[in-house]
């Protein structure tokens, strides 16, 4: 696929490789023993641009294009998925629902601070019960005074908790109407008196992200910090998740790189019977499968990109894309672990973290099930 890519893709890719290999990979096995999000890697990266990738210079964005922002999330997550899950989610969770539904004044309030690369801003549709059914939000919003009263609780935010995170878009019931929950998109700061957070221990894999609980009390606000209109909650959270879609299918697939690169490197060096382990046919098999769906889940991504760039419809393509990369991930992370043999469980050898760290992205924004509802209805 390189091949075709014009070079300035080519170089972009180069760069941030050089990044995730020389800065970002001495954090992984450290960050993920101690199960603590890195603030100064977060910082490390929002200097190398990796905050605002796609937004225009006018905001402190690097203006580059999507496919260029999905590279970057690929080379992160090729070493390690805790940095590349903390750029996805506040590059096209946190900040794209603002430059994407937000006002002139809304952008230029909160879209520079977001692009300096110190601070981090979260998405919030989640809820002890409203997982994959995000019409199930009990979080309310009240107008009282021209101002929201916000009460409620998310859970599962990424860039929620540490010194870094500074406010959240979250959906909230902003009304009822003929018995309807009526939703709505809503900015509330980090530093609003009754907004409090709480961070989530003991996960499988994503150790070193950043997780966690946002309980808001009384939190008051703005009414001007609804976003979009209101009412367009659900619009704007569900077209928000087709574009991170993509960014955990650029997770998948950089993982399956990184794991697919391991196996190679271990199989040639690892010797048993007097041969290297790619003497053997059912190991370089393997190989050749993993390279094979690797191949095809960069050929479905990409084009998936193509078509959001061209500013076509890509809602189908974005739930394959999330779909196909992570089982490949999955697989390809499976096959390493086995070529590793017993030297692939110990938390020294990366593909340890990598066996683990697959397994969030069949289930985050949208399970491998609800994504197979959203396909069959573009296809049947
Ligand atoms: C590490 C991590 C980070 C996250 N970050 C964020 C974030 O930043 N912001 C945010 O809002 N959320 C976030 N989430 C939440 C995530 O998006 C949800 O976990 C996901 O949407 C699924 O919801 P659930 O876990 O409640 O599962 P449930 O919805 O309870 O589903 C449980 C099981 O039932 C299946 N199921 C549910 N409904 C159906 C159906 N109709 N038909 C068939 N099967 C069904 C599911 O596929 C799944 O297998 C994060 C989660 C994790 C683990």
């Amino acid at each position: 696929m390189d091949e075709l890519l014009d070079k300035k893709y080519i170089d972009y890719r180069q760069k941030v490789r050089k990044f995730a290999d020389n800065i970002a990979k001495p954090y992984a096995i450290v960050q993920d023993e101690k199960e603590e999000f890195s603030v100064e890697l977060g910082l490390k990266m929002g200097e190398a641009g990796l905050f605002g990738i796609t937004l225009p210079k006018k905001y402190g964005g690097q203006e580059l294009d999507f496919l260029s922002y999905i590279i970057a999330v690929e080379e992160l997550a090729r070493v390690d998925s805790a940095p590349a899950a903390t750029i996805a989610a506040h590059n096209s969770l946190g900040i794209n629902p603002i430059y994407s539904f937000g006002t002139e004044e809304q952008k230029l309030k909160y879209l520079p601070g977001l692009c300096t690369g110190k601070k981090l801003w979260a998405f919030g549709l989640t809820e002890t019960n409203a997982g994959s059914d995000a019409k199930g939000v009990e979080t309310t919003a009240e107008i009282k005074d021209n101002q929201w009263v916000i009460n409620g609780q998310k859970t599962f935010i990424t860039n929620s908790c540490s010194s870094m995170a500074s406010g959240i878009t979250l959906q909230a019931i902003t009304g009822i109407n003929d018995g309807k929950k009526e939703l709505s998109a809503i900015l509330i700061e980090r530093s609003t008196p009754g907004y409090s957070t709480s961070q989530i221990k003991g996960k499988l894999m994503w150790r070193a992200v950043d997780n966690g609980k946002i309980n808001l009390e009384n939190c008051i606000v703005p009414e001007s910090n609804i976003l979009g209109n209101r009412g367009d909650g659900m619009k704007i959270m569900l077209s928000t998740l087709d574009g991170g879609r993509l960014s955990i299918a650029a997770m998948g697939l950089g993982l399956a790189q990184g794991a697919f690169e391991m196996a190679a490197d271990y199989a040639q060096k690892r010797k048993q019977f007097g041969k290297p382990l790619t003497d053997f046919q059912s190991i370089t098999f393997k190989l050749a499968e993993m390279a094979t769906k690797i191949e095809l889940a960069r050929n479905t991504l990409y084009h998936t990109c193509r078509l959001k760039q061209l500013g076509l419809p890509y809602g189908k393509q974005a739930a394959m894309s999330k779909l196909y990369c992570s089982e490949v991930a999955s697989e390809v992370a499976n096959e390493s672990l086995q070529i590793h043999g017993a030297f692939g469980f110990l938390r020294e050898n990366h593909i340890e973290r990598f066996y683990r760290d697959q397994r969030l992205l069949s289930i985050g924004e949208g399970t491998s099930e609800i994504l197979k509802m959203v396909i069959s209805r573009y296809v049947i």
